[in-house]
């Protein structure tokens, strides 16, 4: 193993024990946006060799079942993925996984951006979800890692404007960094109807495709109301079970609502994205640790002191700071 980015979900893991029905029962290693060098392969492996740097996609499907014969594997009811409980993830220093689910780093791309193609890829799913195109007018909710990675990719996919809310001031400054056109500070006095206003002013129009990235009900509302008619919602942010949305105002404005859940198909895009340099997930990374200082990681992670991004582990002992 190379390097393993912390993703909120981990964090969860440690401080609550449980995600929704997933409950931590028994020791579990945590981790799983990875990348790793090929010690040893088994002796069917034709697509990696020894030595070859791979970015690892964390779940392992079936390839049986009737979601993954449809072309759906990321849905696969027996899927099998690191770091769900009980499942190992991959914060190892090694680790054996599927060779069809490592995907091969091109030479100018290092492990690091390696680690980051897992949230990449769930930016390039949302991105693909929602159509984004030349010309789309992208409103994303919440610039945390996965709003950062779904704002870039909506930019390499065309999209011609994209604002981005926060609440948190630094996290905007990066979006700003990375290319956003427009940011939004939310406080708390703003209402909702404020909300909407200042999104629809920024931008000069209102947004073809809105990107939820926080899973705040507050959010989620904002979206289904703010979008134009006949244009798309998607859900990435996963947060409270239930919610009170203003369905009907979508419903008769025909908005499209579509859930995402993590890539399928779209690490080899995430890949070709930072390959060709249409994306660059470099300055998302703000803090490096080594595998032994592990809990000070996680601590960082935890606490947001320093303001972190994403919080980068080094499984591999030859690793040295740059
Ligand atoms: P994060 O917590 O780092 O980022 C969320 C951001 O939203 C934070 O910066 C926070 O300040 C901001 N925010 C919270 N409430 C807000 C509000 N009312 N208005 C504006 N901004 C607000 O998390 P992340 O790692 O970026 O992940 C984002 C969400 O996506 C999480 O809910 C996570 O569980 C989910 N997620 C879903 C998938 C999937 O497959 N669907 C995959 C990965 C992550
Ligand atoms: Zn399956």
């Amino acid at each position: 193993m190379e390097v393993v980015g912390i993703c909120g979900s981990d964090v969860h893991y440690l401080v609550s024990g449980k995600i929704g029905p997933f409950v931590v029962k028994g020791p579990m290693v945590i981790g799983h946006e990875a990348s790793g060098t090929v010690l040893e392969v088994g002796k069917d492996v034709k697509n990696l060799k020894p030595g070859d740097r791979v970015a690892i996609e964390p779940g392992i499907t079936c390839r049986l079942c009737p979601d993954c014969k449809n072309g759906n594997y990321h849905l696969c009811r027996d899927m099998i993925f690191c770091a769900t409980p009980p499942v190992d993830g991959n914060l190892t220093r090694y680790y054996v996984h599927d060779a069809d689910f490592c995907h091969k780093l091109p030479d100018n791309m290092d492990l690091e951006e390696g680690a980051l193609m897992e949230p990449l890829s769930v930016g390039v799913h949302a991105c693909k979800r929602a159509g984004v195109r030349v010309g789309s007018v992208v409103l994303v909710l919440g610039a945390g890692p996965i709003g950062l990675v779904s704002m870039l990719t909506a930019k390499a996919m065309g999209a011609s404007k994209v604002i981005i809310t926060d609440l948190v001031d630094h996290r905007l400054k990066k979006a700003r960094e990375l290319g956003a056109d427009f940011t939004l500070r939310i406080h708390k006095s703003m209402t909702e109807d404020d909300i909407i206003k200042i999104i629809k002013t920024k931008l000069g129009q209102d947004p073809t495709v809105t990107l939820e990235c926080t899973g705040a009900e507050q959010c989620v509302r904002v979206a289904v109301q703010v979008t134009r008619s006949g244009g798309v919602v998607i859900l990435v942010g996963l947060g409270k079970f239930e919610m009170t949305v203003p369905l009907a105002g979508a419903l008769v404005r025909e908005v499209n609502i579509r859930g995402v859940f993590r890539y399928n198909n779209d690490y080899p895009i995430a890949i070709e994205l930072v390959k060709t340099g249409k994306v660059n997930v470099k300055p998302l990374v703000t803090h490096h640790y080594t595998i032994e200082d592990t809990l000070k990681a996680f601590n960082t992670a935890k606490t947001g002191e320093g303001n972190p991004i994403k919080v980068l582990i080094h499984a591999n002992p030859d690793w040295k700071p740059s």
